[in-house]
């Protein structure tokens, strides 16, 4: 019962950080990482719960990236977030977030929706995180789209009417940050982004060069089939294995269930054995 992969607000997810751990407890889990885009700033109340609660917490986060022109997700784990160079990084990667959102309002004004900028920024906790899962909210609230799902088919999604092009991390510093943390880097959901057999060679070649560790082999819901088309792709590219739900909120159908991930295909090299306990608190120095 291993979830390696899941939202909290400090984010785009629904619950605090300690209702994440909460739930993920009473859905079975015994392993668990918050993985908050580009922020760690839940992971010590996530922590302090899941103490509580007995059950095992990793640190994580989900790292927005660019990668040759495309938007790809990397998740750190089992890091020590108190390190300057992924704090920096992260930072960083946040600041864009308030121009972007500026600019996908203005798209959405021409098409006759007014108010995105303070309707999306009224639903984050937290400003400079400010996500295209608020502007769905946003608009789902107007009546403007059913679900979070049209949201991105019709407005917010790549090559739609209102997408906004952006530059995050590159891979090299976002897998340099996470190392230097003493962590490992994984690729999250590689189903979900539609790359050739040629992209995903040189993305997971580069990613392995670089020092990455492994591929998420299963997340959300994805299909069985996903699960075991990337097991044979992390064997071969020499990649470590993980899971998790994607979890953001309860009725989401995308994310899976939080806290419980299927078995991992019998050719996969577990990530989590490759956990070295730096996470705060964990670590013999803190
Ligand atoms: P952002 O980091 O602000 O660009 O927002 C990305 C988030 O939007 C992802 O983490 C998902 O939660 C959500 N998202 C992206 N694409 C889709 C999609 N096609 N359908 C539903 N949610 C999506
Ligand atoms: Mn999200
Ligand atoms: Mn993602
Ligand atoms: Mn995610």
């Amino acid at each position: 019962m291993i979830d390696l992969h899941c939202h909290s607000n400090i984010s785009d997810g629904a619950l605090s950080p300690a209702e994440v751990v909460r739930l993920a407890h009473a859905n079975g889990c015994t392993m668990l990482s918050l993985t908050d885009h580009d922020h760690t700033g839940g992971l010590a109340a996530a922590r302090a719960e899941a103490d509580k609660l007995g059950l095992r917490f990793i640190n994580g986060v989900e790292i927005s990236v660019t990668w040759r022109g495309r938007t790809i997700h990397v998740v750190g784990l089992d890091f020590d977030e108190r390190c300057d160079t992924l704090q920096n990084l992260l930072a960083q990667v946040r600041q864009g977030r308030l121009k972007r959102l500026a600019a996908i309002a203005e798209k959405l004004e021409k098409k006759g929706i007014t108010g995105a900028y303070e309707g999306s920024l009224a639903l984050a906790a937290n400003p400079e995180m400010a996500s295209r899962t608020h502007i769905a909210e946003f608009l789902i609230n107007g009546g403007h789209v059913r679900n979070k799902q049209q949201a991105f088919t019709k407005y917010l999604g790549e090559g739609k009417p209102c997408a906004v092009k952006h530059e995050w991390a590159t891979l090299a510093d976002c897998v340099a940050a996470v190392k230097a943390a003493g962590g490992l880097s994984v690729i999250a959901h590689p189903m979900r982004y539609s790359l050739s057999a040629t992209a995903k060679r040189n993305l997971f070649e580069e990613f392995k060069s670089l020092g990455g560790s492994g591929i998420e082999v299963h997340s959300g819901s994805c299909s069985r089939n996903d699960s075991l088309n990337y097991a044979l792709l992390a064997e071969r590219y020499g990649l470590s294995a993980s899971c998790g739900s994607d979890f953001h909120r309860q009725g989401d159908f995308s994310g899976g269930t939080l806290g419980a991930c299927p078995p991992l295909p019998d050719n996969c090299r577990a990530v989590w054995k490759e956990f070295r306990g730096t996470s705060r608190g964990l670590s013999a120095d803190s």
